[in-house]
């Protein structure tokens, strides 16, 4: 008699110094979900350790929840890692209690496949703990680890990880190869070619049915940049930049709204902007005239050079909320090198034309680099103050040395990172501890001036 097998989705736990729910979803595997529902007849069981509202009672838990959908994470403090133990900070498994993942575990059918994701390099950690539980409660079944951690680290995860199999890069194209592989054909639904997927709008919507947080959610509606900045992954995470069409992604967002009751959208998009009145407006566009009302939030930076009077006008009354702008650094040689992105004229552009439309430029965050290899205190002091006497809020991005990048070859080539060092390194709170010129003190310092409680 035919049976249906299951297949476990598994987004681990984030171990760190430090975690908040940024509107974090596991999107990719989301897509992989809906692919795989799509095409074979797996029954899916998915534990999101990072879904906040998951978290059950009896365990003590209160949760600084925004009404934007962001919050705090459930904590419970871990060994640090050696390599970390001269850092006077707690370290801690962020997410989901472990009992309770056990527990979740003991309630599930042996999968016939775990699909594991890594949404950061350095929180491997949770990946570790993960496969280790998963082994210990189904013995060797095959655990296919994809993210960004596996992309950007495939031998690390292939050595370290514990997963049997790395799928580096977007994974539509090769999730159901692999399963066919593992498993045989008796799940597919055809005994057919498999498809192929040539773009990234080709894809089925994310399977965001299978999660219990859907009143807030995290969208693509491109993959990729066109631009190159010296520190950013983006390229080696999606080789080409590809916008999806609009009408599409309007239709998206409309079906979450009336199917899983969706009423904010976070934009995760790294170039949301570009193109913007054949893409972005077209979207608010659609979303507008079916009159619902909607707040959306744009935690990756947008481009400040990108803005306009018409532009401004649409983020305003479309519910554009927490706004999050990208300048980096005002200093013109620091720019010029990671990449001339952007100039701080063009912030300043953006922002009168953010208050022209009604925005309040206290609303505004700012995003500053802080630790860019051959950047010092003074560069980054003299960054926030240019962002405060704009009127808007500097936001301090720590530097992540990504394996790959313009940035990490310098650390490589001047010694200060070596090139098979852990990704614990990439952790963006140590590089006080470790490589950069910056130190602790400098950093406290830094963080005072940005919080306003100044350095004088
Ligand atoms: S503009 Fe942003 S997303 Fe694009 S390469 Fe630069 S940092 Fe990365």
């Amino acid at each position: 008699m035919f049976s249906r097998k299951h297949l476990l989705l598994l987004n681990p736990w984030a171990y760190d110094f430090t975690a908040c729910d940024f509107w974090l979803r596991p999107l990719g595997l989301l897509y992989l979900a809906a692919i795989v529902r799509q095409y074979t007849d797996y029954e899916l069981d998915f534990i999101d350790c990072l879904d906040s509202s998951q978290i059950e009672s009896g365990y003590y838990f209160r949760p600084k929840n925004r009404t934007d959908g962001r919050s705090s994470f459930f904590k419970e403090e871990v060994t640090k890692p050696e390599i970390f133990r001269h850092i006077p900070r707690k370290y801690s498994r962020y997410g989901w209690p472990y009992a309770q993942v056990e527990s979740r575990l003991e309630k599930i059918p042996a999968p016939a496949a775990v699909l594991i994701t890594c949404t950061l390099t350095y929180w491997y950690p949770g990946v570790q703990a993960a496969v280790e539980l998963v082994r210990k409660k189904f013995g060797n079944i095959p655990i296919i680890l994809g993210g960004v951690y596996a992309t950007l680290c495939p031998e690390h995860a292939q050595s370290q990880s514990g997963a049997d199999l790395i799928l580096t890069g977007p994974g539509e194209n090769q999730i159901l190869r692999i399963l066919q592989e593992i498993d045989g054909k008796d799940q597919f639904k055809s005994k057919n070619e498999l498809p192929v997927f040539p773009d990234f709008d080709s894809l089925p919507s994310p399977a965001y049915e299978l999660s219990h947080n859907t009143s807030v959610l995290a969208l693509l509606t491109s993959r990729g940049c066109p631009f190159h900045c010296s520190y950013c992954a983006s390229r080696l995470l999606y080789q080409r930049f590809e916008q999806r069409q609009p009408e599409k992604v309007a239709a998206e967002i409309e079906y979450f709204r009336q199917n899983l009751g969706t009423e904010q959208i976070a934009f995760y998009d790294d170039a949301l902007l570009i193109n913007k009145n054949h893409h972005l407006i077209k979207i608010l566009e659609a979303l507008t005239d079916s009159k619902e009302k909607w707040r959306f939030h744009t935690p990756n930076g947008l481009h400040p050079r990108e803005f306009d009077r018409e532009l401004a006008r649409w983020l305003k009354i479309s519910g554009f909320d927490s706004l999050f702008l990208s300048l980096e650094t005002s200093d013109i040689n620091l720019l010029a090198e990671t990449g001339a992105k952007v100039s701080p004229e063009d912030l300043e552009r953006a922002l009168g034309y953010l208050e022209g439309a009604g925005f309040c430029r206290s609303q505004i965050s700012v995003y500053l680099l802080v630790g860019l290899p051959g950047q010092d205190k003074q560069q980054v002091v003299e960054s926030i103050r240019f962002v405060r006497a704009l009127g808007a809020r500097p936001r301090l991005a720590y530097f992540s040395p990504v394996p790959g990048t313009a940035d990490w070859k310098k650390l490589v080539d001047s010694g200060q990172l070596k090139e098979d060092s852990d990704p614990l390194l990439q952790n963006k709170l140590v590089f006080p501890y470790f490589w950069s010129q910056f130190t602790p003190e400098d950093l406290d310092e830094i963080k005072k001036e940005a919080t306003g409680k100044n350095i004088g």
